[in-house]
């Protein structure tokens, strides 16, 4: 069931409220970026996230994988503490609508709703996020 949850950056000041269920499943990609990072996600429908402040304090590393239009993903961090309370994409068919990979790990979720969402390992490395991942380590 979706709930609306508060997230921040570490030290407070990008702050944003999202929509969404983590039941549905979150996701650990293996793509150049997110192996690096430790990106824990999940897929946000771009009009179900608020950003409530700090937009300013968003750094924009743009990094697009080939296959994408240019440009497509807007890989933000906070320039103060580093963290990155979010990502966000272009047009993504399968979610009818821009998007925001928002960082799991940024909720104000329980530890309980964090153990318990299901996680998805996608083989972004290789291109196909429909496939999972041969490896599960992130
Ligand atoms: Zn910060």
């Amino acid at each position: 069931m979706k709930k609306t949850y508060q997230g921040s950056c570490h030290c407070g000041a990008v702050v944003f409220a999202c929509e969404t269920d983590l039941a549905a499943g979150t996701i650990r990609c293996n793509c150049s970026f997110c192996s690096k990072a430790r990106f824990w996600m999940i897929l946000v429908k771009e009009a179900d996230v608020r950003i409530v402040q700090g937009e300013d304090a968003l750094t924009d590393y743009r990094h697009t994988p080939a296959h994408m239009p240019e440009p497509f993903l807007h890989l933000t961090f906070c320039r103060h503490c580093g963290v990155r309370p979010f990502s966000r994409g272009g047009f993504l068919p399968m979610m009818g609508s821009a998007f925001f990979a928002v960082n799991v790990a940024c909720l104000d979720a329980t530890d309980e709703e964090l153990a318990s969402a299901p996680v998805n390992y996608p083989d972004g490395r290789n291109n196909a996020w429909e496939k999972p991942a041969p490896y599960h380590y992130l």
